[in-house]
């Protein structure tokens, strides 16, 4: 979601996030709405959507019963995109990082008087894609917000965020998405509760993920990944096959789709599993991915072959032919759908 995707005239948060919603609003009515937050949650379940919900909020003329009303000229402006008191900010096509120049910017931005009168809204999205220098450019704007002006940074990753980023805002963590919630949401588009279902296992309960695996007809495709990664741990399946199938995905779904993966077969493993040489060596695992994961998005750029052929590796030797996780059926049940 960016401002340049067509908007609707309101812009309302999803089923989910009605709890962290309410919230907001209330601190708003209140005046007490940090000009400074940072919303916390996992990937695809709709942080920007909550973001752009409460900018064109802030920016709304006329809001009503907690949203904008869609209709005043701020709205009009905020639905194309052409607010002159928001700024959207995330990396610039075909770079990973938010940049210095794009942090500058912003900051004199944040000086300046707001055009319409109102507020000024600045979000920063991923704000984790910020560089070091970046983010202390960002800083005195965080310490010393303009009047009427507010800065809502999203990202996934909280500690990947300089610390003195994350101890000048606020930090909501957003609910984590109700199932029954999503199922419903899902429905919608699929027309078919199993199929919801299927979908939202396949995305590991992130409706978002869910939303377009079914948009892009995509779950065929997912579900014979994710099964090359099971077949790697009970002997089916061979690294260099496994690598194989990866070949179209970029290093950033890679790691997606092992990190999902894993943290998937801790989440099926029950305590003691959790415990075991292979349990611990998941959690190493996945650390080492999240670092990977951080560092591509600092901008590193690994030997793709390499780094495939070392985790995959890795994931077989130390948690194959193991007890970690024992649910697939609805994997299965994906693959025949
Ligand atoms: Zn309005």
């Amino acid at each position: 979601m960016k401002p340049q995707d067509e908007l609707p005239e309101v812009s309302a948060p999803l089923p989910w996030q009605a709890q962290d919603w309410s919230h907001l609003n209330q601190q708003l009515a209140a005046g007490k709405l940090p000009h400074a937050l940072l919303l916390v949650g996992n990937q695809y379940t709709g942080k920007t959507r909550l973001a752009m919900a409460l900018s064109r909020l802030l920016l709304c003329h006329q809001s009503a019963n907690g949203l904008n009303c869609g209709h005043c000229h701020a709205c009009q402006l905020s639905a194309s995109g052409s607010h002159g008191d928001f700024r959207w900010l995330q990396p610039e096509e075909k770079s990973r990082v938010i940049k210095i120049d794009q942090v500058r910017s912003v900051v004199e931005f944040t000086n300046k008087t707001a055009s319409l009168g109102q507020r000024k809204v600045v979000v920063l999205a991923p704000a984790d894609s910020m560089n070091v220098n970046a983010a202390n450019a960002l800083l005195k704007s965080l310490e010393e917000p303009a009047a009427d002006t507010y800065l809502l940074l999203v990202c996934h990753r909280l500690h990947s965020l300089p610390a003195t980023i994350r101890s000048r805002c606020q930090i909501q963590k957003l609910a984590v998405p109700d199932a029954q919630q999503c199922l419903a949401w899902l429905d919608q588009a699929t027309l078919d509760r199993g199929r919801s279902e299927q979908l939202l296992a396949l995305a590991d309960g992130r409706p978002l993920l869910a939303q377009q695996l079914f948009a892009e007809d995509a779950a065929d495709a997912l579900t014979r990944l994710r099964l090359a990664l099971r077949g790697l741990l009970t002997g089916q399946v061979s690294v260099p096959e496994a690598g194989a199938l990866f070949a179209a995905a970029s290093v950033e779904e890679f790691l997606a789709h092992l990190a999902a993966e894993i943290q998937g077969l801790l989440r099926r493993s029950r305590g003691p599993q959790l415990s075991s040489r292979q349990g611990r060596a998941a959690f190493v695992l996945l650390d080492e991915i999240l670092r990977l994961q951080r560092a591509v998005s600092a901008g590193a750029n690994p030997n793709r072959q390499l780094m495939v052929d070392a985790l995959l590796t890795k994931f077989e030797r130390e948690l194959g032919d193991g007890q970690l996780g024992d649910n697939i059926q609805v994997l299965k049940g994906g693959i025949q759908a």
